[in-house]
């Protein structure tokens, strides 16, 4: 009986994951460089959490979870980073020793949504969260760290989109103002969207569904009722934008899908069109409000998350992966230990081989070494080796030289050497 993987999700080969690595240690040097540390946390959480945190009435919890039961408990597989690493900075106190947090994490997300190009139900996400500052200078330096990532990573059709959701007051205010304008026109919403109106309003700007993208055309934009403060932090938050030269938009229609966001909202998206209608890179926004909802401290919190998969489909194509110095084809018998010994002696100075044990004719082994595309072959036959020393062959300049074992280290490293030179 043959196995696939659970629909949705995928598995990550060599030749494809060191496309991963290259994203993953970029996006470390970066968000180090702005002083953040890499947080760890559980895959499951109590289900309770993300209904606490994400919202109860979101897509994400009402149908996305991954949810199980053991002894008792609901548990649930993360859809989203942000609440278990605000529920780990306040199991662990973190705040009574530093005024200021700022955590990094990578790690598989699971939604159950329908799979396409883009959208999976397990992927990977990327994100930061910073917890002590209200910004708004640090919410636009993560704007524009995130501007930095995306170019190092040569993504540069991007499109970065920015809102402000206010706090309590000007959110209240904004949904009589949005309900005013929506009430008449709920006859041409969706079934979906009309029974949102009355409880959840805000995110019937979110939706992609023509009708409901009529119905909101002419709405009264969130931006022109914010409250004084809302509207400085904001303002401060694009003067700094303008200042460093960030490019951005504003997009008065991104709420974006969770409940706990205030303030700055922020998604960056591709615009080169290879993603299709998943081209959203990632998103982010200030959530004041959660970590003193979870039983922790009042404190002020801005995060992002990005899509590892997305990211990676728009990133150019970059080098293949690397091939071995050294190739090292042992013919059969003792040369197999010897082969062992070898490889051994040559990783341990830092050369990239390759060893291949299976036997086989000295044609076949060289064959798999030119697929391989490794400089050179170390021919290992018994006779030679009772002798004392190797063949070795250099695939690139067709030039095959016997060499006593004991000077094998340093005539590959010389060899290899003068070829890294001459490139
Ligand atoms: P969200 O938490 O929904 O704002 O998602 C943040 C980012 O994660 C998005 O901008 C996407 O890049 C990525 N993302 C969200 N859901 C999925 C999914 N099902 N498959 C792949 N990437 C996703």
């Amino acid at each position: 009986m043959q196995f696939r993987a659970v629909k949705g999700m995928n598995d990550i080969l060599p030749g494809e994951v060191e496309r991963w690595q290259r994203f993953e240690s970029t996006f470390r040097r970066t968000v180090e460089l702005c002083g953040y540390s890499e947080v760890r946390t559980p895959v499951l959480e109590s289900r309770e959490l993300f209904v606490r945190s994400t919202g109860e009435t979101t897509e994400i919890v009402e149908k996305q979870m991954f949810e199980l039961e053991r002894s008792g408990e609901r548990l649930a597989l993360r859809p989203e980073g942000t609440p278990g690493s605000a529920r780990a900075f306040v199991a662990g106190s973190v705040h009574a020793r530093e005024p200021v947090t700022r955590w990094y994490y990578l790690g598989p997300m699971f939604r159950a949504e329908q799979p396409q190009r883009g959208r999976y139900r397990q992927f990977h996400q990327a994100g930061c969260e910073l917890y002590g500052d209200k910004g708004p200078v640090a919410d636009a330096e993560m704007i524009d760290m995130l501007v930095g990532l995306l170019a190092e990573l040569g993504i540069d059709q991007i499109d970065v989109r920015i809102n402000s959701l206010g706090g309590t007051e000007s959110r209240a205010k904004y949904r009589e103002a949005l309900l005013g304008h929506l009430r008449p026109r709920a006859a041409e919403l969706s079934d979906h969207a009309r029974r949102r109106l009355e409880d959840n309003p805000l995110r019937i700007l979110d939706s992609k569904d023509p009708r409901d993208r009529a119905a909101v055309e002419g709405a009264p934009s969130i931006l022109d009722v914010l409250e004084p403060e809302d509207s400085e932090h904001f303002g401060r938050l694009r003067s700094a934008l303008d200042a460093l030269g960030t490019p951005y938009q504003l997009d008065p229609g991104l709420v974006r899908g969770l409940d706990y966001y205030n303030r700055t909202l922020f998604e960056f998206s591709s615009t080169s069109g290879s993603l299709g209608t998943q081209n959203a890179l990632l998103g982010g926004g200030r959530y004041d409000g959660m970590l003193k909802s979870l039983g922790g401290p009042d404190l002020p919190s801005i995060g992002f998350g990005m899509g590892i998969e997305r990211i990676l489909l728009a990133m150019p194509e970059t080098q293949p992966a690397p091939a071995p110095s050294v190739f090292v084809a042992p013919m059969g018998g003792q040369a197999a230990e010897a082969g062992l010994r070898v490889a051994r002696e040559l990783r341990r100075a830092g050369i990239r081989t390759e060893l291949d044990g299976r036997g086989g004719s000295l044609k076949s082994l060289l064959r798999r070494a030119d697929a391989l595309h490794a400089k050179l072959c170390l021919v290992l036959g018994e006779s030679e080796l009772a002798r004392g020393v190797v063949q070795i062959k250099d695939l690139a300049a067709h030039q095959q030289t016997e060499v006593a074992l004991g000077e094998l280290l340093a005539h590959v490293q010389a060899t290899l050497g003068r070829e890294e030179a001459l490139h």
